[in-house]
Parts: C-alpha cells; structure tokens; sequence
C-alpha cells in the first residue's frame, strides 16, 4: 500500500503555503459513485457525513459551504445586521470588510491589540454606536481573538458576537477546540488553509435560529418545502470537496500536532536574530498557524519590504499579510488613523508553516533570515 499522502517532488522554492491533499483513489469509487448516479451537489450523502464529522469534531452543529467567504456572508446575514454597523478590525483579509457590505451593513474598524495583533476590545468599545448590530472578531494567522472578552461586551451592550476563524480551523482556546464560541463562526477550507477541501467552508453555531436561517440563505433564501422567505445566495458545497474533507479530516488530527510542532519549532530556530520578533500567542490558546508572522522593527537595519525581496533571492516566498490594511483601501478608506494596524502592517512578514513542513526547511528560513539581518546575501 502506498503511503495516504501524495509524495511530493520538492521544487527548491519555498512557497507561501502548501496544501495537502489525499491520493485520488482514496475516493475515486466513491466520488465515481457520485458522478454516476448524479447526485454531485445538493447536500448528498458525503456533505451529510462530512456535516456530522465536522459537527463531532468541533463539538458544535456544523454545516458546509461553498467558500469561507459564502459561510462568512451567510453568517452575517443571518444576524440580520443589514442596515447597520459591524465593527471589525482593519488588520485582516478584505474578505472581512466585503462580507459585511454583502451583507448590508457598514464595516467599522477597530485597531488591534501591541500584543497580539487581533482586535482590540478596548477599541471596539470606542466604535459602538446606537448603530452597532454585530463585533465581528477575526483570528488572523489562526491566532484566536480576545473570545472572553468580546462576548462579555457583547452581552452587556445586547450586540451580538460572531468570528471570522477562517484561517483557524484546528485551533484551541482555554484548551477547547474553537468552533462554539459567540452567536457563530466561520472557517475556510480553501487550499492556503491547514485544512481544506480545495474550495469550501464551514459555519458553525450553537444559536438553532440563526443555523436555521443560515441554511435558508445558503439554498437560494429557500426554507425547507421551497418557500422563499428571503434573499439567498448558492453557498453549497460539492460532494467532491466534501469526500477531500472527509479524507482529510481523517489525517487532520496528526496533521495538525505536526504544524504546531513546526511553528514552535520555526520559532526557536528564529530567536536571536536582531531587530526581528516573532509573534507569539496568548498563553490561553494554542493556534493552528496558517502563517508564523514576524516584526522586522526599525533596529534590523533595513525595510520589511527589503527583507521580503531577499527572502526571495533565497527561494522563499512570503507574504505581507496584511500590508495594505482595509481601512487604506480605497473602497473603505474615510481617512482614518489606526496607530497599531499601521505600524505593523509596515513591519509584518507572514513566514510560511506547512503541515509537512521538515526541519530542513525550518533551517533554511532561520539560515536566510540570519544572514540578512548580517548582510551576507
Ligand atoms: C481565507 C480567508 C477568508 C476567505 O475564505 P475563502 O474560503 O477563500 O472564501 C476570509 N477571511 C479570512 C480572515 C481569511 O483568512
């Protein structure tokens, strides 16, 4: 038998990220089945099974969809924030920003927190208005927002709480996997994140009005005898992505010890290089690490944007994640200052963390950072 996993030919170049897929004929019969016979899409029976694997894992109900971004616009939505605010932070993918104006609503951003790099609870205690409908926490890089304390504020000013974890699926918090806290959350399981199923996403929630009200808006605004209740969109996720799911859900456990173990270890090969930070989460949490972000800070003696360009003469690729944040787009830009979001978006480089990422290449990121900080490239 060969091994589960595709054994790569590893090109020299180290890319930004690196998905892992199951070989095709760990599914082939069933996915061959499912062409047969038709039933492709359409919450068949592997998106139900994916469904219950998922709600069994997370330790809350759980249902698929399309894309991160279709569960994310579902889930907003759904709270019905239309009309408006949700106050969110700037530092994140514009998918954040976009999913609330889909939704209907204005996005209004808060800084994130010297520490951490996740919204700021103090900040967005600044922004609520009479206006507020949501505070839409973001866990960027996989690392959990500030869940205790954006409930609490939420439940003392009647707002609701919702995350977008699209980056965390496999993360813990207070020693819990993440997927129950707030009124929902959100995962992506695109193929940049730990865990995928080439294109999809998850919502989970323990809320039973907004999951059902959910499930309406994923099928078209659709209730469950056809009537149309209300605006809907197609967030439904295939059978194929949902056997890919299944099958890699099967590896995920081990999979996931494996890039932990990579982030740790990537960070203590990194220490001691002058000028340079690695991010480090709260104690109370242990993240996947879609990314390991570091701080290239004034006293490294050149520019985050230099080092990003002889990484690359190095073969590694990184990105900026997230140099252009969303309050400077000019789609959302009214001219605001956010001190935080700024300064690190001008010294963040995403270092890369795959699930089978070996300690060669932990070795040649920490080589390449070294010799830069010294100059010899
Ligand atoms: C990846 C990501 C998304 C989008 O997920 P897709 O599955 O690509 O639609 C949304 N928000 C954040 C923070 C992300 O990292």
């Amino acid at each position: 038998m060969e091994p589960l996993r595709l054994v790569k030919r590893r090109s020299e170049v180290m890319p930004p990220w690196r998905s892992q897929f199951p070989r095709m004929r760990y599914f082939a019969h069933r996915f061959d089945e499912c062409l047969a016979s038709g039933d492709v899409t359409n919450y068949g029976k592997y998106n139900k099974e994916f469904e219950e694997a998922l709600t069994l894992y997370l330790q809350a109900p759980t249902v698929t969809f399309s894309s991160g971004m279709s569960a994310l616009t579902t889930m907003l939505m759904a709270a019905d924030v239309a009309g408006g605010e949700v106050i969110c932070p700037s530092f994140t993918f514009c998918a954040t920003p976009h999913a609330i104006r889909l939704a209907g609503a204005t996005p209004v951003f808060a800084d994130i927190s010297t520490e951490h790099m996740t919204i700021n609870p103090h900040e967005v205690e600044k922004k609520i208005t009479p206006l507020t409908r949501a505070i839409l926490g973001v866990d960027v890089y996989g690392m959990c927002c500030d869940y205790d304390w954006l409930t609490r504020i939420g439940r003392e000013r009647g707002i609701k709480v919702m995350f977008d974890s699209a980056p965390a699926f496999g993360s813990s918090y207070n020693g819990d996997t993440i997927g129950h806290y707030g009124d929902g959350q959100i995962f992506s399981f695109h193929a940049s994140k730990p865990f995928s199923t080439m294109e999809g996403g998850a919502l989970c929630s323990r809320n039973k009005e907004l999951m059902e009200k959910a499930k309406e808006i994923r099928h078209f605004g659709s209730d469950a005898v056809g009537n149309v209740s209300g605006v809907g969109l197609n967030g439904k996720m295939m059978e194929v992505c949902a056997l890919v799911g299944l099958q890699n859900l099967e590896t995920f456990p081990q999979d996931s010890l494996n890039r932990t173990a990579a982030a740790s270890l990537l960070r203590r090969k990194l220490s001691g290089i002058k000028g340079m930070r690695v991010q480090r989460a709260p104690l109370c949490q242990s993240p996947i690490w879609m990314f390991r972000p570091i701080h290239i800070e004034t006293n490294f003696g050149m520019s985050r944007d230099e080092v990003v360009n002889l990484l690359r003469s190095f073969d590694i690729i990184v990105r900026k994640d997230y140099s252009m944040p969303c309050h400077k787009m000019p789609i959302y830009n009214r001219g605001e200052t956010l001190i935080i979001t700024e300064k690190y978006a001008s010294q963040v480089v995403s270092l890369p963390v795959y699930n089978d990422m070996t300690e060669h290449e932990m070795d040649r990121i920490a080589a390449a950072l070294h010799n830069i900080q010294q100059g010899k490239f």
